[in-house]
């Protein structure tokens, strides 16, 4: 009798539309290199039916789940726990199901940070970032609880700004402040990192955020949050000026990365899943 097991590990994610969501390529295609009997399940789940898809994933013992748009928020009233970042931001991506309870998770910010931390470390930098939206809002209370020094978070609604800006202040040790998107931007002489968390260029390699370009100086760090195409305008821009230019793949590799690790206890390899991105998405360099 063979005493090899058919049952696998089960992981996914649960949004809507989902069709065009490129982690279970990402994260599978780790999963096969390390040999992990596990796999991860991209599910079309309509608002209506999340209850169920959370009670489904709890009674099926999946080990965890990524949430992502429209749910980050709607989750949260399924779950048992939330981590300290996920408090703050108000929105989960992750849950971990452990002993049949559901902790909840943020890993867009911490994704991003992950990768940010390859090119410098942001303790004591000061930060320009454009946009103030779920995105931003997560790399914002991450960046703050990293020690980052300023946070200037510019938005054409300044007023979804300064919740960001407040949200920072008033949870984590690092100073923001918010600012109107009015006519191209400049990159005070001062700040180190810009950041999009725009999503502008988002399958539009020729859009640009409205950025005074002569403000971008060698040696600042110019990073997008755009996966796709990971080559953005920024980025390109950035690099011919001299800037280190950081693209949006390395943020959704790290979340990947991070989910595994709270599902499994099992660290991947990154360059497999950027691999499989950029197999599909095309390369950065
Ligand atoms: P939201 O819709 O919550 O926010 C979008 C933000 O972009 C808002 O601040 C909006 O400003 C701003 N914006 C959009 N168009 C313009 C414009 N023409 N000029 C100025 N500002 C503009 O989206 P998310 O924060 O959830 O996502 C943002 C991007 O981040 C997406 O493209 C997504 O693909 C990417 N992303 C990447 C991840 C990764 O792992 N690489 C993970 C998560 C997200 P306003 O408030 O004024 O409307």
């Amino acid at each position: 009798m063979s005493d090899e097991s058919f049952l696998s590990i089960l992981t996914g994610s649960f949004s809507t539309p989902c069709a065009d969501n490129p982690t279970v390529a990402m994260i599978e295609a780790a999963y096969r290199h390390h040999g992990i009997d596990a796999r991860y399940i991209n599910c079309d789940v309509k608002p209506d039916n999340l209850a169920d898809a959370v009670r489904g994933a709890k009674a099926m013992e999946w080990v965890g789940f990524n949430c992502s748009l429209p749910h980050k928020v709607a989750v949260i009233q399924h779950l048992d726990a939330l981590s300290e970042a996920a408090k703050i931001i108000g929105a989960v991506n992750c849950v971990t199901i452990r002993d049949g309870r559901l902790t909840g998770d943020n890993t867009d910010g911490k994704g991003f940070l992950a990768s940010l931390k390859e090119v410098t470390d942001p303790r004591g930098k000061k930060v320009l970032l454009l946009g103030a939206g779920g995105a931003a809002r997560a790399i914002a209370v991450e960046l703050g609880l990293a020690g980052t020094a300023h946070i200037t978070v510019v938005n054409r609604d300044p007023a979804k700004a300064e919740i960001i800006a407040a949200l920072v202040r008033d949870n984590t040790r690092s100073d923001a402040a918010a600012m109107p998107w009015d006519g191209a931007v400049r990159i005070p002489e001062d700040v180190d990192i810009l950041i999009n968390a725009t999503s502008i260029g988002l399958g539009d390699k020729d859009a640009l955020p409205s950025i005074a370009l002569d403000t971008l100086k060698k040696g600042h760090i110019v990073a997008d949050v755009i996966p796709n195409p990971p080559r953005t305008h920024l980025l390109r821009e950035a690099k011919a000026r001299g800037c280190t230019p950081l693209d949006g793949l390395g943020m959704l590799v790290n979340q990947g990365v991070i989910g595994v690790e709270l599902w499994l206890g099992k660290t991947l390899d990154a360059s497999v899943m950027k691999r499989a991105l950029q197999d599909i998405f095309g390369s950065a360099d």
